[in-house]
């Protein structure tokens, strides 16, 4: 395995809302980012999100570095082999276990033996995604809090067979870019997700019983219980089909407590994700 001094290049995968946060926050550590989407459309609105969220980042004085200068060590690509460069990756595509195999194989073949494998996902398995490659003791989950730049927390999740020195590996990459980080076991929705899925689905089914209209769930619980973001502006946020899946596998593994709400069902059948198509709970520029 390689160790954190041997890092040069990140891999990531994926150019979405978490992929391109990741990508920035490499970056910003000073790590060369080989960032891989399948489309190139996806590529370049990844890396237009992140000129723009170090644009911003610049204004409040919290770079130490110009941002063309971070800007200049983040590759966009659609070309898988392009990964080979990494000494380590990690995977942000969407939240589907098919999908997330097919890439753990395929990255099983295009990197070096040593490379650690990582991925974000909210809720699936680490040893199940691990099984699609021949060393899933290099598999391991690092589960990014959204948005990636702003957010301090990462949960690194541990599958059967992940290896000790992996673990040791991911909480001190997870640090060198800035971040903290707690354990949690391969069990669904690990920490973070087991507990943040169920709050949104009964906010979403307050709001579709009408118990108080959407601003005033979002201020009951805000105002309430001192969270930054209400369930339905925080749903938006995260992305509902995100909210769908991760709440899917959370009812398939744990039962009738998770079901998903059904308006989060109707809304992303109707298209509307949240923020990132202009309409959710909320409508946005
Ligand atoms: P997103 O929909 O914004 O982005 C996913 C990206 O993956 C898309 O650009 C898509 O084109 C790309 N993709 C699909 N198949 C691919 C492949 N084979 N190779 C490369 N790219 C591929 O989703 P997101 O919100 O960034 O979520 C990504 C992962 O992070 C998911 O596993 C999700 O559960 C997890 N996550 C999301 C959040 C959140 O708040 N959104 C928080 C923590 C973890």
């Amino acid at each position: 395995m390689r160790e954190l001094s041997d890092i040069g290049v990140v891999g990531v995968v994926g150019a979405g809302t978490m992929g391109n946060g990741i990508a920035q926050v490499a970056a910003t550590a000073g790590y060369e980012v080989v960032m891989r989407d399948i489309e190139s459309e996806y590529v370049e609105r990844g890396l237009d999100s992140i000129d723009d969220s170090l644009a911003r980042l610049d204004e409040k004085g919290r770079l130490d570095e110009d941002p063309a200068a971070i800007r200049d060590r983040i590759e966009g690509t659609t070309d898988l082999d392009a990964l080979a460069a990494a000494d380590v990756v990690v995977e942000a595509a969407v939240e589907n276990l098919d999908v997330k195999k097919d890439i753990f194989a395929d990255l099983d073949g295009v990197t070096d033996d040593d490379v650690v494998l990582a991925t974000n996902t909210s809720t699936l398995s680490i040893t199940t995604i691990a099984s699609a490659t021949d060393r899933a003791s290099d598999v391991i989950g690092l589960h990014f809090m959204n948005p990636v730049p702003i957010m301090d927390g990462v949960e690194v999740v541990v599958g059967e067979r992940t290896a000790d020195p992996v673990v040791d590996f991911a909480h001190a990459f997870a640090e060198d870019l800035g971040k903290e980080t707690w354990e949690a076991d391969d069990k669904p929705g690990f920490v973070t997700n087991r507990i943040l899925m169920p709050w949104i689905n009964e906010g979403v089914r307050a709001y579709d019983e009408g118990v108080a209209d959407r601003e005033d769930i979002d201020r009951g619980m805000t105002l309430g219980t001192n969270v930054p973001m209400g369930p339905l502006e925080l749903a938006d946020h995260i992305g509902l089909d995100v909210v769908l899946d991760a709440s899917e596998t959370l009812h398939t593994e744990l039962g009738d407590r998770y079901k998903p709400a059904y308006l989060v069902k109707r809304k992303v059948e109707a298209g509307d994700l949240g923020k990132k198509t202009g309409k959710g709970f909320y409508e946005y520029e």
